[in-house]
């Protein structure tokens, strides 16, 4: 008997009255049909998910099953269900095999994909990583759909990126000798477990304990070299912000050796990775994902050469924010033809004066300098020159430094308003004006193009929004370069399946069926 009912005596006046009131049982046993297919409604989008995966070539995920007939060994799960779990999940906010494996159990969309089955999280864990290239072909076959559909057009394209915390805390960072020391305690650990056919221990423990030192040795001495590749990357950089921190010691993490301490939100610094997207703006479809460690700039040719790749075309036309334009990325953009839209860098940062904030009047700007061709030099406001010193590439930037002399400065009576506290004679940053960077500067100043401009942040940031709020991708939950990139794809492809559900989608198929 499923309802009990209970009697409580509530006074009435001068008369008692008795309400009755339903108990629950929690001791009762329950034996009841389940019909999987009414497990969730004929429009749930578990159905359009199954339905758009079970229409694509999974081919290239059946090419790696070893498993056949005729040949020993047990059936594997389907890649369609696996694929279509994972993306469900994704769509869901939930990104970990193990909680996947517990929504199993109980969740209506899980049980109706599984038919009531629970998939091992092991399985679902290595099938997400083990597949790069199928995974790519997948998205690759999900634009075309998406094409197909008319909702990718490539005729503007707004590219960003967006930092995604790594798994990994600012405290694992660590400089070479501590990596040094934390790698001598990890062999030593690794000798002090001693015998490994040890009775003390069971056989499951302790090859967790060895495989987990293991992986523990390997990050480190991936830290290491991460740390040789720092150096050397810092040596070469030029550019003032890495100028900054090229005297200090580079650090790297323990947890995610291949994770940047990254400016994010609201200014806060942290282990993270840039992920780039490139937004279709016909419909808001992501038509290229990558995965950088460092800044948006010289993000923009690879971006271009991701969308050929999964598309076949360039798109004809990008816009970018103030992070990517730079003179080496727009005169390669006006080599492939693809028209930029975007804003330079020098208006981002035009409320902060470098000249003022180091003692020059504005008397002494570059701009109170004359630039003579013929000699290739500048003529200083009171008529000295500054020669040609050489050359330097900055930032994507070409700069040509001209400098006056020394002794011209120093017998100087504005030499405390033109080039105070130094030595040397004053010098000029030249930035070399090109036919493209002319071009594109006059393009920028038209109405036309300020109005596409405009249209930047709507367009490319509705995916990075989508992602962290919807899917929930505000902290990659695998380490490395190569397995976040794999994540941030699944995600892409979870973002680009919901629009096409959003707008294609038709569940009559389901309710005529
Ligand atoms: S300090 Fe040197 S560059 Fe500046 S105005 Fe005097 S001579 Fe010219």
């Amino acid at each position: 008997m499923r309802n009990h009912t209970s009697f409580e005596t509530v006074p009435q006046g001068e008369q008692q009255r008795r309400v009755r009131r339903k108990e629950i049982n929690r001791r009762q046993l329950l034996l009841r049909p389940v019909e999987v297919e009414k497990l969730v409604d004929l429009d749930h989008p578990v159905r359009a998910i199954w339905e758009l995966v079970g229409g694509l070539d999974l081919e290239p995920f059946f090419a790696e099953i070893e498993s056949v007939e005729g040949v020993a060994g047990r059936p594997v799960w389907d890649p369609q269900l696996l694929i279509s779990l994972w993306l469900y999940a994704y769509k869901d906010g939930v990104s970990s095999a193990r909680e996947i494996t517990r929504l199993c159990d109980y969740h209506p969309a899980y049980q109706w994909l599984t038919g009531l089955e629970v998939v091992n999280y092991h399985t679902l864990a290595d099938f997400r990583i083990e597949h790069k290239e199928a995974l790519d072909q997948l998205f690759i076959d999900v634009l075309g759909v998406l094409s197909h559909e008319g909702l990718v057009t490539l005729q503007r394209v707004m590219h960003d990126g967006t930092k995604v915390k790594a798994w990994a805390s600012d405290k694992s960072f660590h400089r070479k000798a501590t990596l040094e020391d934390h790698l001598r305690l990890a062999r030593e650990q690794v000798e002090q477990m001693g015998d490994p056919e040890s009775e003390e221990l069971s056989q499951r423990v302790r090859k967790a304990r060895q495989r987990a030192f293991r992986e523990k040795q390997q990050r480190l001495r991936k830290a290491m070299e991460q740390l040789e590749h720092l150096k050397a990357r810092r040596s070469e950089l030029s550019d003032k912000e890495e100028g900054k921190r090229r005297n200090r010691e580079p650090r790297a993490s323990t947890s995610d050796p291949e994770a940047r301490i990254m400016i994010q939100a609201k200014g806060a610094y942290g282990p993270a990775y840039n992920v780039q997207i490139s937004t279709d703006a016909q419909a808001k479809i992501i038509v290229g994902v990558g995965v950088g460690q460092s800044t948006d700039a010289g993000e923009l040719e690879p971006a271009v050469e991701r969308v050929e790749a999964n598309l076949g075309d360039k798109p004809q036309q990008m816009v970018v924010d103030a992070g990517y334009t730079n003179q080496e990325t727009i005169e390669a953009m006006a080599r492939d033809h693809i028209d930029l839209i975007g804003a330079l860098a020098e208006r981002r940062n035009s409320r902060w004066d470098p000249l003022k904030w180091c003692g020059k009047s504005p008397e002494f700007y570059p701009q109170a300098f004359t630039y003579d061709a013929g000699k290739n030099g500048y003529r200083c406001p009171v008529g000295k020159e500054l020669l040609y010193e050489g050359e330097e590439r900055k930032g994507g930037w070409l700069h040509r430094r001209y400098r006056a002399r020394a002794s011209d400065c120093q017998a100087c009576s504005f030499q405390t308003q033109c080039c105070p506290g130094t030595r040397r004679g004053r010098s000029l940053v030249h930035r070399e004006q090109t036919v493209a960077l002319a071009a594109f500067e006059a393009k920028m100043k038209t109405s036309e193009a300020q109005q596409i401009y405009k249209q930047r942040a709507g367009v490319a940031e509705f995916p990075h929004a989508w992602i962290k709020d919807k899917i929930g991708l505000r902290q990659f939950r695998l380490r490395g370069l190569s397995k976040v990139r794999i994540e941030a794809v699944w995600v892409c492809l979870t973002y680009n399946i919901c629009q096409w559900i959003r707008l294609c989608w038709n569940p009559r198929r389901w309710v005529q069926a």
